[in-house]
C-alpha cells in the first residue's frame, strides 16, 4: 500500500512536471506537517545504496522516510536487511570468513550532526550497524575493534553466537585447497544471478546507504564482512569514517565499495564530499575520486574495483566505479525499486 507521503509526492511531481533538480533545501524554514509538504518541492526524501541488495534495503529504509522519519533511523533499518540475509556472503552474519575461518564484520554510521560510530573486525555478533550506532550514541568513542567491540555489544544486550554458516564453512574449506588470494570484482552481481557463486571463488562487496529525509537531513551507513579469505585482523574501508562513509550535512554524503585498501589510501568518501563542496555534481565527484585512485595505480586498473556513490543536499545523486558492473539502487516517492547501472572508467 502506498503511504500518504508517497501519494502526495506523486501528485506534486505531476503538478510540477520535474523532480527537483533545482529543488531547494527547505527543512530549516519549516516545521511539523508543513515540513513534509515543503520537502516535496525538492527531490527528497530519498535513499540510495550500493548493489542489487540495495533494493530490499532501500524499501525498508523507505518505510521510515515516507512517514517523515529521520534519515539515521532509515539507514540503520535499511542495511539490517542484507546483514540478516542468509544468502548474502559479503555483508553481515552469513559473510564469508577470513582465511582462519573467523567471520569478522565491519560497519559504521554517521548522522547529520557529524556524530559517528563504528565497529571493526567484530566477531560473534550480527547486525554490526546497530552496534556501530550504539558506539556513536553511548560512548565517547568513534571506533571499537575486535574483542572489545564484541564485549561492548554483549554488554549492551546483543546476543553472542557463532556466525560461520554451514555454507560459508564449505566455501572456506574449498578455498583452503588452493588458498590463493585474488579478490574478484563485482561478486555481488553474481551472488544474485541465477547461477550461484561456486564456493571456491572470491567474494567481497559492501552495502553503503545514504538517505536524505523530509527535514533535509542526511545520514549514512556502511556494513560488510569485508574481503573473503582476508588475513585475520584485516580491516577495510567500510568501518572507517572518511574512507567507507562520510556525511557533511551542509554538502552531502558519500560511500564506497570495492577494494578497501585503495579507498583508505585516498580517504575516498571524504574526498567525494569535499569535491561536492567545491561544486562538483555527485557523479563527477565520484568519477574524480576514482580517477585519483587509478592514476596512482595504473598497473591495477584492469583488475581493481572501487566504486563510489554520493548524494547532495538537493537530493541529486550519482555514482562511478573503476570497472563496469557496479550498480546502485534508488528509492524515492516515484521509484521504489530502481536499479541503476553505475558508470565506469573502463
Ligand atoms: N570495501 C570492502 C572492504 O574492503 C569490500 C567491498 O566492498 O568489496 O572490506
Amino acid at each position: 500500500m502506498k503511504s500518504a507521503i508517497s501519494l502526495l509526492n506523486r501528485r506534486k511531481f505531476l503538478l510540477t512536471g520535474t523532480i527537483g533538480a533545482s529543488g531547494l533545501i527547505l527543512g530549516t524554514k519549516v516545521s511539523g506537517k508543513n515540513m513534509v509538504k515543503e520537502a516535496l518541492a525538492a527531490n527528497f526524501p530519498i535513499v540510495i545504496s550500493t548493489w542489487d541488495f540495495g533494493i530490499p534495503a532501500n524499501q525498508e529504509a523507505w518505510k521510515i522516510l515516507s512517514k517523515g522519519g529521520r534519515a539515521l533511523d532509515a539507514v540503520e533499518a535499511g542495511v539490517r536487511i542484507p546483514e540478516a540475509d542468509p544468502n548474502n556472503h559479503s555483508v553481515g552474519a552469513a559473510g564469508y570468513p577470513d582465511r582462519d575461518g573467523h567471520v569478522t564484520l565491519d560497519a559504521c554510521i554517521m548522522d547529520e550532526k557529524g556524530n559517528c560510530g563504528g565497529v571493526a573486525a567484530m566477531e560473534y555478533v550480527d547486525h554490526p550497524i546497530s552496534v556501530a550506532r550504539m558506539v556513536m550514541e553511548k560512548t565517547p568513542h568513534v571506533l571499537l575493534v575486535g574483542e572489545g567491540a564484541t564485549q561492548f555489544a554483549v554488554e549492551n544486550g546483543f546476543k553472542k553466537r557463532v556466525l560461520l554458516t554451514a555454507e560459508s564453512e564449505k566455501a572456506w574449506k574449498e578455498w583452503l585447497k588452493t588458498a590463493q588470494y585474488k579478490p574478484e570484482i563485482n561478486t555481488e552481481n553474481k551472488l544474485y544471478s541465477p547461477k550461484k557463486l561456486p564456493g571456491n571463488q572470491y567474494n567481497h562487496d559492501t552495502i553503503g546507504m545514504l538517505a536524505l529525509d523530509a527535514a533535509g537531513n542526511i545520514s549514512g551507513a556502511c556494513t560488510t564482512s569485508g574481503m573473503a579469505w582476508k588475513l585475520h585482523g584485516r580491516v577495510g574501508d567500510s568501518p572507517i569514517i572518511g574512507a567507507g562513509l562520510f556525511v557533511d550535512n551542509e554538502v552531502g554524503g558519500a560511500t564506497s565499495t570495492g577494494v578497501g585498501e585503495e579507498v583508505i589510501r585516498n580517504v575516498g568518501s571524504f574526498l567525494v564530499v569535499e569535491l561536492m563542496r567545491q561544486g562538483y555534481k555527485p557523479e563527477d565527484a565520484c568519477k574524480e575520486a576514482v580517477n585519483r585512485i587509478i592514476k596512482k595505480k595504473p598497473e591495477l586498473s584492469k583488475t581493481l574495483q572501487v566504486g563510489f556513490l554520493a548524494i547532495n543536499k538537493k537530493g541529486e545523486y550519482g555514482a562511478y566505479a573503476i570497472q563496469k558492473g557496479f550498480s546502485f539502487a534508488v528509492c524515492n516517492a516515484e521509484k521504489q525499486d530502481l536499479l541503476i547501472k553505475g558508470k565506469s572508467v573502463y
